[in-house]
């Protein structure tokens, strides 16, 4: 049995779809070893998410004398904690048995797939449930629905590639307070578990990146490949009382919401990788965001590395036109908004110099086109010196750092596949 809700959360008025989910599992009445919590991670372009747009889902131990009760109790604790006031919350929550669900694997599958990577309106959601008899409830104009049968259908089919998280609450008295972490600890935690977790701390922006810091009650999460590390990391950290705490089976940290294009097949709102060649220089544009074009005989496309990616434009700002990169990012305003880059062929970065005379003194400029003339000796040359120059980068596959790590995102501590040399950053 798979229940799977979402759309519970407010950005302005707190809450947490993960955290219905906490809550949802400490009331079933089954021994919480007979639950798998998953998170996942649904498109991160769409207009109407509250933060990551994150769903959930609980896979259940089969006992079919439950379903009736199971229903009702997690029904009346989504009415009980979803945020309804806030107009942009339109809950939904979907009840699917694994048994009745067998004729319709590849189709969910399909489904799920396409919140990932593309967009899916309520009606044709609507339109499956009913098709299938899938027990649901959508509230408000049921847009949650899309998310919640979309994270169910992950948990009937499982993941191809996943990661865990390890998501910690605040007592409900201190929700909406500052968070009280033991910064300490959390560099120790890191320091102990990397690099089985990431994205606990940011090391080069000296940054604890893994508290949120709205009005929601999350107060962590320790993201990881193995639930032993995290759970040693977790042990190390010291904090404001926790409320409770679980670990999620996720699809964050898998690319699954990348799928390979060429530049003129690339869509508004999905994300991709392209392979194509540098066209202009990188430029620096107001506000620090830096800006280069690729072209790959289908069409040109801008790419950007923002602000926030903070170091990862030093990388960016090196390349130059013919040079040969593979990019992965979101398109957004026809621009790629760089989440990692492989850059595979570096051209040589040549400069001219005046050129050297046999008498060993480099020799002056005499005019503009009139070539070049030893002060020394007096011995003329008409061509400047053409010199190698570093480019200072190398060939390699470079990533934003972990204070601008978009969840889904494969970080490069999990990309060993040997031939292509990766910096991850930490
Ligand atoms: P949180 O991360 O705090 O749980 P959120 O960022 O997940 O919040 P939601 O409040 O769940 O945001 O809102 C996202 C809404 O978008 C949900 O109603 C969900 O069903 C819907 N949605 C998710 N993926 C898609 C998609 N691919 N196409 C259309 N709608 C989608």
């Amino acid at each position: 049995m798979i229940i799977g809700f979402d759309d519970t959360d407010s950005k302005t008025m707190g809450m947490c779809t993960t955290y219905l989910g906490a809550l949802m599992l400490k009331e079933i009445p089954l021994p919480p070893d007979e639950i798998t919590p998953y998170l996942l991670r649904l498109n991160p372009n769409v207009r109407f998410k509250t933060r990551g747009n994150a769903a959930v889902s609980l896979k259940l131990a089969p006992r079919e004398d439950y379903t009736d009760d199971l229903w009702k109790i997690c029904c009346e604790l989504l009415e009980e904690f979803a945020v309804f006031d806030d107009e942009n919350t339109n809950p939904g929550i979907v009840f699917l048995s694994e048994e009745e669900a067998a004729g319709m694997h590849r189709e969910l599958e399909r489904f799920s797939l396409r919140a990932v990577r593309d967009f899916i309106t309520i009606d044709e959601t609507k339109d499956f449930l009913k098709r299938h008899k899938i027990k649901h409830r959508g509230y408000k104009n049921g847009r949650g629905l899309i998310g919640a049968l979309a994270a169910a259908g992950f948990a009937l089919n499982g993941l191809s590639d996943w990661t865990y998280e390890l998501v910690a609450y605040r007592k409900p008295e201190n929700w909406g307070r500052r968070r009280s972490l033991n910064e300490e600890t959390v560099w120790a935690a890191d320091r102990a578990s990397y690099p089985f977790t990431w994205d606990t701390v940011d090391h080069q922006n000296k940054k604890i990146v893994f508290s949120p810091h709205g009005p929601d009650p999350v107060l962590f999460g320790i993201r990881g490949s193995d639930q032993k590390r995290i759970m040693d990391a977790f042990r190390i950290i010291r904090s404001e009382p926790i409320d409770r705490y679980l670990i999620y089976t996720t699809n964050q940290g898998t690319d699954m919401h990348i799928t390979e294009a060429r530049i003129d097949d690339a869509r508004e709102g999905r994300s991709y990788k392209i392979r194509g060649r540098v066209t202009a220089p990188p430029r620096t544009i107001h506000g620090g965001h830096v800006i280069f074009t690729i072209e790959d005989g289908s069409g040109e496309v801008d790419c950007a590395a923002y602000e926030p990616t903070k170091n990862f434009r030093e990388v960016v700002r090196r390349l130059a036109p013919g040079d040969t990169v593979t990019v992965y990012g979101a398109l957004k305003n026809r621009t790629i908004n760089l989440e990692k880059i492989q850059i595979e062929r570096l051209i040589p970065r040549r400069v001219l110099r005046n050129p050297l005379c046999g008498c060993g003194k480099r020799m002056k400029s005499v005019g503009k086109n009139q070539g070049y003339r030893c002060k020394r000796c007096g011995t003329r040359s008409d061509l400047p010196e053409i010199v190698e120059v570093d480019p200072g980068i190398r060939v390699g596959v470079y990533e934003t750092p972990p204070v601008a790590r978009r969840h889904l995102a494969k970080p490069l501590i999990r990309c060993n596949e040997g031939k292509v040399k990766t910096y991850p950053s930490r």
